[in-house]
């Protein structure tokens, strides 16, 4: 049988066309239709609103497309999913390589995920197109979360600018929500801004730490613990213990030299053993009373309301940007003045005037 045929015959069983319609081109051309219709928007929302995490996959692989008609399609499924969104927490983990994210997800995750509680897991990871994707990107170290049927994990969207793999992120967390997910990690490596991204767009921002290595203040970007939630000191087993204890003292002592939240909360430090399952079910107590605090304080909708306006900001200023430097005008046009600025024949400040100007009458 020839390789034509054998196809012929695949897309038969498939779409239950008979045999002999199939040697026909308008029974072909009524195959086509049929596949386009089964994963046009209106479909695969459906089948996310449905639950269906195939469907699920497919939209988000829309998401994180270039191409043009994808990202079309990926705003109508969009559209559609937004009404059955929101009904979700967000939690955002973020920590060092090597500080036992993904052991620590796996033994979180594997506590509370339930028919009831389904658990999507996504990344945050602007740099994985050049180390690969280094979170998630082994699903193996996640293996019992991998085989749990009530679990969804996605590895990190590939991109190198975090504005884009923050949009797409952001999406996703959309879709996984109109997929009845109860609750989202969003799990970050701290690398560059991708924290800050990844906090604004979580209910709860936790940061894993260790104990020991010496000063344990020095090594920590005040950025990053401004933004916890609560720290969990990882590792805290065998020999550790001690150091934790010790690493936890200090780090309560440093938070409180930080201006308490906007909602009162004083960050929390927790200690932890991920691997042998200690610590992990008072985290999860923790997060679950923060988040009935400010639900019933309404601080809850007013962070996401909060956040969805930074996100307008900075959809503008990402597209406008993309817009800017994607003209192929502009393009030749900064060439130009970027010489002019090595002759010292303009200012930086001229030359970007003539540039927005010249923007001005292209976009
Ligand atoms: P990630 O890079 O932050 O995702 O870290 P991993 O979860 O891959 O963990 C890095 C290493 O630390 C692995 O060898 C883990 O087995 C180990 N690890 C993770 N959590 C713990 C823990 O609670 N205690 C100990 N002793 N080792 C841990």
């Amino acid at each position: 049988m020839s390789q034509k045929k054998i196809n012929k015959d695949t897309l038969k069983n498939r779409d239950g066309v008979s045999n002999e319609e199939i040697t026909n081109k308008a029974a072909i051309a009524k195959l086509k239709a049929k596949r386009k219709e089964s994963t046009s928007a209106e479909s695969l929302a459906k089948a996310i609103i449905q639950g269906d995490t195939i469907a699920l996959s497919q939209a988000i692989t829309l998401i994180e497309s270039t191409n043009i008609s994808h990202t079309e399609k990926a705003n109508e499924i969009l559209a559609l999913c937004l009404p059955h969104a929101n009904n979700s927490i967000r939690i955002g983990i973020t920590g060092v390589p090597g500080v036992g994210k993904s052991t620590f997800i796996e033994t979180l995750g594997s506590h509370i995920a339930t028919k009831q509680n389904r658990l999507a897991v996504l990344a945050v990871d602007p740099s994985s197109s050049v180390t690969k994707g280094s979170i998630l990107g082994d699903k193996t170290r996640m293996e019992n979360l991998v085989n749990n049927q009530n679990v969804y994990i996605r590895p990190s969207a590939a991109g190198t600018s975090l504005g884009g793999v923050a949009r797409k992120t952001r999406e996703s967390i959309i879709l996984c929500e109109a997929c009845g997910f109860k609750t989202i990690f969003i799990e970050t490596v701290g690398v560059g801004q991708s924290e800050t991204a990844v906090h604004s767009m979580v209910d709860f921002f936790l940061l894993l730490k260790l104990a020991g290595a010496g000063d344990e203040l020095q090594g920590i970007k005040r950025g990053i613990i401004e933004l916890a939630d609560a720290i969990v000191i990882n590792k805290a087993d065998g020999e550790t213990i001690k150091t934790a204890e010790k690493a936890k003292v200090e780090f309560n002592r440093a938070l409180h030299l930080y201006p308490p939240k906007q909602n009162g909360w004083i960050p929390k430090v927790m200690l932890a053993s991920a691997l042998e399952n200690r610590g992990i079910s008072n985290t999860w107590e923790l997060i679950e009373n923060y988040i009935s605090e400010a639900k019933k304080s309404n601080y809850f909708i007013a962070k996401r309301t909060e956040q969805n306006k930074f996100w307008l900001h900075q959809t503008i200023e990402d597209q406008l940007k993309s817009n800017f430097y994607q003209n192929d005008t502009i393009k030749k046009e900064l060439q130009q003045q970027l010489r002019l600025i090595e002759q010292n024949k303009t200012t930086p400040f001229a030359a970007a005037q003539h540039l927005l100007s010249l923007a001005s009458t292209l976009l």
